[in-house]
């Protein structure tokens, strides 16, 4: 071993025990703005989904930068990006998690004051004919470009392998981390819990991946708090809250 070596191995260990903190600079986190360009995604009270997401994935990147983790996101410009552009990113770069982050509507009008709150979703077929709803409707986008001939058989592909497991922890630590920090600012919030739904941006990235839906849009006491700042600040810090807990248990669970 050469004194470089020796060297380089030194400043290592000095770094490890120096820091403190845990150090998450090896951790990637792949956050993906929903919709994009002509994709306008969910549109309500001239407010389109695709904008909201992009504030929220920009917050969210910032969040997790200061915490001291890598992150990448699909898009930072209102452009639209075809599924495998969106998963790509994740696995070329070896991400840790990856998150999708979108914001609700709903078709019938006589409920716009009813349905509210926040989802987060991992992939999984479900009965639940509202979560087929809201995939049907997110899928359609995602689709566009893209071959349909072997979908089912990569969902199911997917749902053999441990990726559901994590997926679905990890959509539990995240609806949890978003859930205690508006409740911490912000009254009546309804929790929609970590939920199945057959989402096909899920599919391609071959690691634990959810679909966080922030809100309705279509609900108007929850589009004017989704389209405010504190609000947004809050989303964002929730969901990287829950992000670190997910990776932390996982990194302690594996006896790093
Ligand atoms: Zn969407």
């Amino acid at each position: 071993m050469n004194m470089k070596k020796i060297l380089f191995g030194f400043a290592v260990l000095f770094l490890i025990v120096g820091c403190g903190g845990p150090d998450r600079s090896s951790d990637l986190v792949v956050i993906d703005a929903g919709h994009g360009g002509h994709d306008s995604g969910a549109f309500s009270g001239g407010k389109k989904e695709k904008d909201l997401v992009l504030k929220i994935a920009r917050k969210l990147y910032k969040e997790l930068k200061s915490e001291g983790y890598r992150v990448a996101l699909t898009r930072n410009t209102d452009r639209f990006l075809k599924l495998g552009q969106r998963t790509r990113i994740a696995d070329h770069k070896d991400a840790k998690v990856f998150i999708s982050i979108h914001a609700n509507a709903i078709a019938n009008k006589s409920r716009y004051n009813i349905v509210e709150g926040v989802e987060t979703y991992f992939l999984q077929k479900t009965r639940d004919a509202r979560s087929q709803r809201i995939a049907t409707r997110e899928n359609a986008s995602v689709l566009q470009g893209t071959d349909k001939l072997s979908q089912d058989v990569i969902v199911d592909s997917v749902l053999a392998g441990p990726k559901v497991i994590h997926s679905h922890k990890l959509a539990i630590d995240v609806q949890n981390g978003m859930m205690k920090s508006l409740n911490s600012k912000y009254k009546g919030v309804k929790n929609g819990g970590a939920k199945p739904g057959p989402f096909y941006i899920l599919v391609g990235a071959s690691r634990p991946s959810i679909l966080v839906e922030v809100g309705y849009l279509t609900n108007p006491k929850e589009r004017a708090r989704l389209h405010t700042s504190g609000y947004q600040d809050k989303i964002a810090e929730g969901i990287a809250a829950g992000v670190g807990r997910y990776l932390d248990n996982r990194k302690s669970q594996q006896g790093f």
